[in-house]
């Protein structure tokens, strides 16, 4: 499904990624774990588009497309979708707004309609009750105002109404308290389907003790150092990384 070879990224002339590897298949959930500053952000920056990275070499496919020649539209309407790591606030737009409009134009490059809005206030009210929203988040402005633990659960709230077939999800347990955690996680389960890819950066195996990943990538600058199974996350939280770094060059 996703395909990345001998990636190289540079962001203001240094050069971040260094020739990263990472094969995801249909179905799969995968782990990225690595120390702070190894390149975790840049890598689902560059997947989703964001401005500001130069791919210097190496490419990344989607379901056979060439994603480095696609626009961020593009992108977003293939369905690669990213939760930030620090979601944005966007005053003045209420959340509900950006839901509606960010389904119908999916549904629009699909050819469809646009959603009934009996429809659509069924589907986001039974993906808020799961999340554990009350509903008076959908006429607040997108993010504003929300605590850190709100914005993680809203990102995944549009995980859930825009159902992506790649969900990229940037350290989506930093700053979350153990039952914020918990809905996260069970959110982040939910979107487990055998059509979709699922990609969690995290720094913590926490998360990963809610959320049993198929397969763990450690990356250490700038490349995938080791890959392995669920196991690997646990070596990690007791061992640290730098064995890792001191295995794969050795
Ligand atoms: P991680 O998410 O693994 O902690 P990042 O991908 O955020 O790492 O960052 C990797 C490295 O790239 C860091 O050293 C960081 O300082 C640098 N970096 C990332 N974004 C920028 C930027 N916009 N300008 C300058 N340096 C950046
Ligand atoms: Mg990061």
């Amino acid at each position: 499904m996703l395909e990345v070879k001998d990636l190289h990224v540079s962001v203001e002339g240094s050069e971040i990624l260094k020739g990263l590897n990472l094969t995801l298949k249909q179905g799969e959930v995968h782990a990225i774990m690595g120390p702070n500053g190894a390149g975790k952000s840049t890598l689902s920056a560059v997947i989703s588009g964001k401005e500001g990275y130069e791919v210097t070499s190496g490419s990344i496919t989607f379901e056979g497309r060439d994603v480095l020649e696609m626009e961020v539209e593009e992108r977003a309407q293939a369905g690669l979708l990213l939760g930030f790591q620090y979601p944005v606030e966007i005053p003045g737009v209420k959340n509900i707004y950006l839901l509606k409009a960010a389904l119908n134009a999916q549904r629009a490059a699909r050819g469809e309609e646009e959603i009934p809005a009996p429809e659509f206030m069924k589907l986001v009210k039974e993906k808020l009750a799961a999340m554990k929203m009350d509903p008076s988040f959908l006429q607040r402005a997108v993010n504003e105002g929300f605590s850190g633990g709100e914005k993680k659960r809203n990102e995944i709230l549009q995980m859930l109404v825009l159902q992506p077939r790649l969900a990229m999800l940037d350290e989506i347990d930093s700053g979350l308290d153990i039952d914020a955690m918990r809905v996260v996680a069970d959110g982040i389960n939910s979107l487990r389907d055998p059509e979709r890819g699922v990609l969690i950066v995290t720094h913590y195996q926490r998360l990963l003790e809610h959320v049993e990943p198929d397969v763990v990538h450690v990356l250490v600058d700038g490349r995938i150092a080791k890959t392995g199974d669920k196991q690997l996350a646990y070596e990690l939280e007791s061992r640290g990384y730098e064995w890792v770094l001191e295995e794969s060059t050795a």
